[in-house]
């Protein structure tokens, strides 16, 4: 049975669940955004929030399989160790090593990455990249620099390879962690990729494209670049930080004040809640339903 068959059977019977799963999950945007969309479809399914520590992930996950699970969503710090749970798993999050959405269907767990093509979709809606003739997104005239080797950066790096950027440097304060998902990315892509644990190393290049991929600004603290730094690069760099809460960083707060544009994590948000949303009910997402929730959140 194919998935809109599966929404459209449950809906006449009964009541659906998704939810999200991690720890914490008190903080998130997504139950209110991906609400209103099942509400704006009529599927009456509840996003829930699905507090799970790491001894009862695996309960947590094998519930799934029961018929009233549409999926789930996941986050820190579970997305690495539901990948092992899953009955099958999409091959670009086998690569980047991280499943953020999970899709049940006939009693099977299927794992996803949106995280990685929400990235792209959401630098697109900034004008950044152009969608090719296949419909992908291509970002081959912008050198990319990837701040952070985490979860959230692992998604990163495997898009931005996947949209042909003329160079990736990747910096992290651990070195060891940037240098080992530089050399993952370089296995298939064929640009020039760089790790670098120091940002002072880094040379200014036209249209440049910087991603904040650290939780480095969450806190209202500190910056992942030194002004003096990003001081180097032209107006034209784009900088998007993953951060959406606080809305706007040091990181950007600079960028604007240098004439960059800037933008929050909000509208990668967005783009991965609506992969996902399509992924559990077979639907497309009713995008300006979820991203004006959101963005009066
Ligand atoms: P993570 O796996 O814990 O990775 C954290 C990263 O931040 C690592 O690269 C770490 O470097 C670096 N870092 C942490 N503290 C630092 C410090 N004091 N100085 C320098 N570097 C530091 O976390 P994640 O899942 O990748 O998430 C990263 C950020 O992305 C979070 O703010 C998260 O909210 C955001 N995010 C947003 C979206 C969205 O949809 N907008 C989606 C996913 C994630 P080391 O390797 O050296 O420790």
């Amino acid at each position: 049975m194919n998935k809109e068959s599966v929404v459209q059977t449950l809906t006449t019977t009964s009541s659906l669940h998704v939810g999200l799963i991690g720890d914490p999950v008190a903080h998130s945007y997504s139950p209110p955004m991906q609400q209103a969309a099942f509400d704006t479809l009529g599927i009456p399914a509840r996003y829930e929030l699905w507090q799970t520590s790491t001894e009862a992930l695996i309960e947590r996950v094998r519930s799934l399989c029961s018929e009233e699970y549409l999926g789930a969503n996941v986050t820190i710090p579970h997305k690495e160790a539901v990948l092992a749970l899953m009955d099958e798993v999409d091959p670009l999050a086998t690569r980047i090593g991280a499943v953020n959405t999970i899709v049940h269907q006939d009693g099977y767990l299927h794992g996803y990455n949106t995280d990685a093509p929400g990235l792209l979709y959401a630098l697109h809606e900034h004008g950044v990249g152009t969608v090719q003739k296949n419909g992908t997104i291509s970002l081959k005239e912008h050198t990319a620099i990837l701040l952070g080797a985490g979860g959230a950066a692992r998604g990163a790096a495997f898009a931005l390879a996947g949209a042909h950027v003329a160079r990736l440097i990747i910096v992290n304060r651990n070195l060891e962690r940037a240098q080992l998902l530089a050399a993952e990315v370089q296995q298939t892509y064929n640009g020039p990729v760089f790790s670098l644990n120091d940002p002072q190393f880094l040379v200014p290049s036209r249209a440049t494209l910087i991603i904040n991929a650290t939780s480095v600004g969450m806190h209202g603290e500190h910056t992942p670049l030194p002004a003096e730094i990003l001081a180097r690069f032209d107006s034209d760099t784009f900088v998007y930080d993953m951060i959406y809460n606080p809305t706007q960083t040091q990181l950007l707060c600079q960028a604007l004040i240098m004439g960059m544009r800037g933008v929050n994590g909000l509208s990668m948000l967005l783009h991965q809640g609506a992969l996902a949303f399509t992924l559990w009910t077979g639907k497309p997402a009713p995008l300006d339903v979820m991203r004006s929730k959101l963005f009066n959140l």
